[in-house]
């Protein structure tokens, strides 16, 4: 069997939709699940309206959240006559969703977010579904609430993989053995009390794979609006370049230094049972695409990483003292508690630096927290250029006109970080 993952740009209009079942078409008689994400920029919709109502501005939440339905309705009666319509799957979202709206926020922000934030796949999905079940795709919607379970880390929530297992094995292997393509949302779960949970921004990639791993899937496809891999984004580095190939550490590798090619926890549920992840465009569907795999790749060409908006933490230590281990622990430890993830660092004698992304928020915390042992110096609006496979040409042409705040390299790798002449923020 396969796994198809549509993103949200692949389902983002009705026209976009309807080009999605041509793709289809051709993988009718196959046993296929599908992952879809919400359509277009909806999560990003979602997220303003979680800020609203969690601010206490409930009219401006409500407004918002009617903005997204009206958006949902309307792609809906592009795609299908009144008479094709299933009536109640959306409105049982929308009342949800109302109801929840209407309340006073008490409990804390992450779990408002993933409550609301999951109506996005929901939505996408049951809309979707329907449309394909009306014009020739027969399928069956799942909600993966029902399949994905995990932990209350809300935003950020851990899947329980025995569980998760037998529900797939219960639920989900017999529709398949039965031909019936099987459509579910990416990105969200639930609790053991049935408490929306969501796995992370841009997480569908990943219930794919975890789909993919559980019902050892022969491949996975993520269809996206580009050819497949590029070396960088082509919109900030002209000459990016296709990849054909590329191994599961590789892509490891690229997701850690901040590429947004494929959710980084995607590739390991694949890894472990050597299935291929197929990265292809819904636009160019005769193209190949991608292919990741488990066999060493040669020649690859040097891969090319920016991060905007980056901050220097810089930690002196007050008294001259090296900073020592019991301090650095304790530096760990803030990012720990306050959920931030350092995208460098680099110790001298007496200070320590982290490279941070720009959460005005977490870094005065950070600051704030760090004051107490270390001074404390904060440079914001840098670029953290890493290169894997770099060559010094290459180097050189990137780092032109730009000031070199701090640089870290191994064989493989190298990071820059710069301040720009034209910081593309
Ligand atoms: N809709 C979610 C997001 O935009 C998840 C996904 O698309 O993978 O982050
Ligand atoms: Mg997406």
């Amino acid at each position: 069997m396969k796994v198809f993952k549509f993103g949200g740009a692949s389902v983002s209009t009705a026209e976009r939709i309807q080009h999605v079942r041509s793709i289809l078409e051709q993988y009718k008689q196959e046993q296929l699940l599908i992952v879809i994400s919400a359509m277009g920029k909806t999560t990003n919709a979602l997220e303003q309206v979680v800020e609203a109502f969690f601010a206490g501005r409930k009219d401006d939440a409500l407004q918002l959240f009617a903005e997204i339905k009206h958006a949902h309705l309307q792609v809906r009666q592009q795609l299908m006559d009144e008479q094709h319509v299933d009536p109640v799957s959306l409105n049982d979202f929308f009342t949800e969703a109302e109801w929840l709206l209407h309340d006073h926020p008490v409990r804390d922000y992450d779990y408002y977010y993933d409550q609301i934030v999951c109506l996005g796949e929901l939505l996408s999905t049951a809309i979707v579904s329907n449309y394909f079940n009306h014009c020739g795709i027969p399928n069956v919607w799942i909600d993966v609430r029902d399949i994905i379970r995990t932990d209350d880390n809300f935003r950020d929530a851990i899947i329980d993989w025995d569980y998760t297992s037998a529900k797939v094995n219960e639920e989900i292997k017999p529709l398949l053995e039965q031909k019936k393509i099987v459509l579910t949302q990416g990105f969200i779960g639930a609790t053991a009390a049935n408490e929306s949970t969501t796995l992370g921004r841009e997480g569908s990639d990943y219930t794919a794979a975890v789909f993919a791993n559980l019902l050892d899937a022969e491949s996975q496809t993520i269809w996206k609006d580009v050819q497949g891999v590029m070396n960088a984004d082509p919109k900030h580095y002209k000459a990016a370049t296709f990849i054909s190939k590329l191994n599961y550490r590789e892509v490891i590798e690229m997701a850690y230094y901040g590429a947004q090619v494929i959710h980084p926890k995607t590739i390991k549920p694949l890894e472990n049972k050597n299935i291929p992840l197929f990265v292809r465009s819904f636009i160019d569907p005769q193209e190949p695409g991608t292919c990741i795999h488990n066999k060493n790749t040669e020649h690859l060409p040097p891969i090319i990483v920016y991060k905007y908006n980056q901050v220097l933490v810089q930690l002196n230590s007050k008294d001259f003292s090296f900073v020592g281990e019991g301090l650095t622990a304790r530096l760990y430890e803030m990012f720990e508690t306050l959920k931030f993830k350092p995208n460098l660092t680099q110790n001298a004698a007496i200070s320590l630096m982290v490279v941070v992304d720009e959460h005005p928020e977490k870094v005065d915390q950070l600051a704030h927290a760090a004051s107490e042992a270390f001074g404390v110096t904060i440079q914001r609006a840098l670029t953290l250029l890493t290169i894997r496979h770099y060559n010094q040409n290459l180097l050189d042409e990137l780092c032109r006109d730009c000031e070199i705040i701090l640089k870290q390299q191994t064989p493989e790798t190298i990071q820059v970080l710069m301040k720009k002449a034209d910081n593309e923020n």
